[in-house]
């Protein structure tokens, strides 16, 4: 998978670069990162990139100029799309890492600042606009890397053991189990015994009904997305 960002602040996504699993997954060429700072496709002297609202109002807007030649610079595969961050697109979800990975071959993604961007660039150059939540960030850098993130993941040998990202929260339909390391006392607070005798079988079966019993507490929308119904939940936890 290639990423692509037009941001104002590359420097931001030295954060991903800095994680062992990146760096992995960039020299084995699972993945690549690419930045593209907004502010060299200015038009003026000054290197501005945004002015103010036609018909007033708050704030700056990013321009259609450089984010066009931005986008417009930028070698695109076979399989890509463009992806403005923003708080009004669709709510970004797990499967929605899971489609793009298996969709695409690259992915831009452009970082508002700012009040935002011209809409023209939206209308014309953009494929989809992607929301990490209901609130309002400064721009979308941070946005970007919780995609980045989160594609990544589901992208085969990025993270060493399949199981580990099969088994996440939310990837498997619910919430993962409780997990323990040593020491196997901390302050009175133990280790639950049956993780420490070795019997898989029994492992495996008090894992499903943790896990069965903590998405029941914390995430009930998620076994009625799945058409499972609390008492069968509640069945397997007793
Ligand atoms: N005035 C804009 C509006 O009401 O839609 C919000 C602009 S926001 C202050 C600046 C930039 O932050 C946006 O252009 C977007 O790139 C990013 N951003 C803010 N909240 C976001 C969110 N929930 N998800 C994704 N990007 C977000």
């Amino acid at each position: 998978m290639r990423f692509d960002v037009v941001t104002l602040f590359p420097e931001c996504f030295g954060a991903v670069a800095v994680s062992k699993i990146w760096q992995n997954a960039i020299d084995s060429k699972k993945l690549s990162l690419h930045l593209h700072q907004l502010r060299n496709f200015s038009t003026n002297k000054h290197k501005t990139v945004d002015d103010t609202p036609y018909g007033g109002g708050a704030g700056m807007l990013l321009q259609i100029e450089p984010l066009v030649a931005a986008i417009e610079s930028i070698p695109r595969l076979e399989k890509s799309q463009v992806w403005l961050m923003s708080p009004q697109g669709h709510v970004w979800e797990q499967d929605r890492a899971v489609s793009a990975h298996a969709d695409l071959q690259q992915i831009i993604l452009v970082c508002g600042r700012y009040e935002g961007v011209d809409e023209r660039f939206i209308e014309g150059w953009v494929d989809q606009c992607i929301s990490i939540g209901n609130y309002v960030l400064s721009g979308g850098e941070l946005a970007a890397m919780v995609v980045m993130e989160s594609v990544s993941r589901v992208v085969p040998g990025v993270v060493g053991d399949a199981m580990s990202v099969s088994e996440d929260s939310i990837q498997s339909g619910g919430l993962k189990y409780p997990q323990f390391t040593r020491p196997r006392e901390f302050r009175g607070m133990m280790v639950p015994e049956v993780l420490l005798q070795g019997d898989h079988q029994k492992i495996a079966k008090w894992r499903e009904k943790q896990a069965h019993f903590r998405t029941l507490q914390n995430r009930p929308d998620l076994l009625k997305e799945q058409n499972i119904l609390p008492t069968e939940v509640k069945g397997k936890t007793k």
